[in-house]
């Protein structure tokens, strides 16, 4: 259920809404919007209907949510939300995102030497796993603590935001320490424990799309973390699995007009993983700024022959300033920029 306030509604009126809803059991998050305020009431709504919230003093309008997720609809918030990183960077607006990096962090000096090559060529989030989410127990699982040391280290030194992958609700409140973006990989999208973990703290979360998950799923794994209080979540496609076998995964293009129509949130393209080829990623990453999204994660390695993990989708840095150059273009083709 949401209502739309009046715009000449008091405070004490939109007060006495929300108490009136809390008194029967229901959870209420306002909404601020430039063009009007909102709040979103969740929790039994068979409660709310049995009082006439349209006769209360301040209210404009009455709307029952008809989709399962609620506060991530463009119903409970009908411009874009912006996410701010470090206070500094904005993800969700006219100017594109671009986050770059290594797979996994495999040592001090091929981070620094990376980070400074991608922040040159535009990239202004790091990325590198410390905990990596492995399909086999006896490959690389990641250096741990000692990585997201590093990734403190090089974004400060490099002044990058950093993002990095939390896998476990007990390491949230390490990974706070170090990185500025949790990221919750597509094998934890609906690892409920953890995603309710980062809803209690503010910072930004990245939630990649599941492997086999639909974008109604991928939504409601979002609608955790904002229920419990963190509105600073941006999405990522990264592909899907799919009968096809000449990719990694099927990028799912489609899923960012889709999620921008059905959600406030920023949508990210994650086109290393979504083909797991680095000759494919270039491609890829054009049709996502067509295609509106609002940044891009791009792995990137200098020697990925030598990678510890996603060597093969990862794009030399030369290559990778070769396209943020192409991507400028489209960028600009499309009303947005990089
Ligand atoms: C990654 O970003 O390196 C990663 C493991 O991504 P995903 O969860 O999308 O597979
Ligand atoms: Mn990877």
């Amino acid at each position: 259920m949401i209502v739309i306030v009046k715009p000449e509604a008091t405070e004490k009126q939109i007060a006495h809404i929300v108490e009136k809803a809390e008194k029967l059991g229901l959870k209420a998050h306002i909404s601020r919007g430039v063009e009007r305020t909102i709040i979103g009431f969740i929790g039994p709504e068979d409660v709310l209907r049995v009082i006439p919230l349209e006769v209360f003093p301040g209210v404009e309008r009455v709307i029952p949510v008809l989709s399962p997720y609620k506060l991530v609809s463009r119903e409970f918030r009908r411009e874009g939300s912006i996410v701010k990183i470090r206070n500094r960077l904005e993800v969700g607006g006219k100017k594109l995102i671009i986050m770059a990096g290594p797979c996994s962090v495999e040592s001090l000096d091929s981070l620094l030497s990376v980070a400074k090559k991608i922040k040159a060529a535009g990239a202004t989030v790091l990325r590198g796993g410390a905990f990596k989410p492995r399909t086999s127990p006896y490959d690389f699982q990641g250096l741990g603590e000692e990585g997201l040391k590093y990734m403190k280290q090089v974004g400060k030194e490099c002044d990058l935001a950093t993002v990095s992958e939390v896998m476990d609700p007990r390491d949230v409140e390490l990974m706070d320490r170090y990185v500025d973006i949790f990221q919750i990989g597509a094998r934890n999208m609906q690892n409920f424990s953890l995603l309710k973990e980062v809803g209690m703290t503010q910072k930004p979360v990245l939630l990649k799309r599941g492997l086999s998950a639909t974008i109604n799923d991928l939504l409601m794994s979002a609608e955790y973390i904002l229920a419990k209080g963190n509105f600073n979540v941006m999405l990522c496609e990264r592909g899907i699995r799919t009968f096809e076998t000449a990719t990694r995964n099927t990028l799912d293009i489609n899923a960012v007009p889709v999620v921008k129509q059905k959600s406030h949130l920023p949508m990210i393209v994650d086109p290393s993983h979504g083909t797991g080829r680095w000759g494919l990623v270039g491609s890829i990453a054009k049709a996502a700024v067509a295609a509106g999204c609002d940044g891009l994660m791009i792995e990137v390695h200098e020697n990925p022959e030598e990678a510890f993990s996603d060597g093969a989708q990862s794009l030399v840095p030369e290559n990778f300033s070769e396209l943020v150059g192409q991507l400028k273009k489209v960028a600009l083709a499309v009303e947005r920029e990089i």
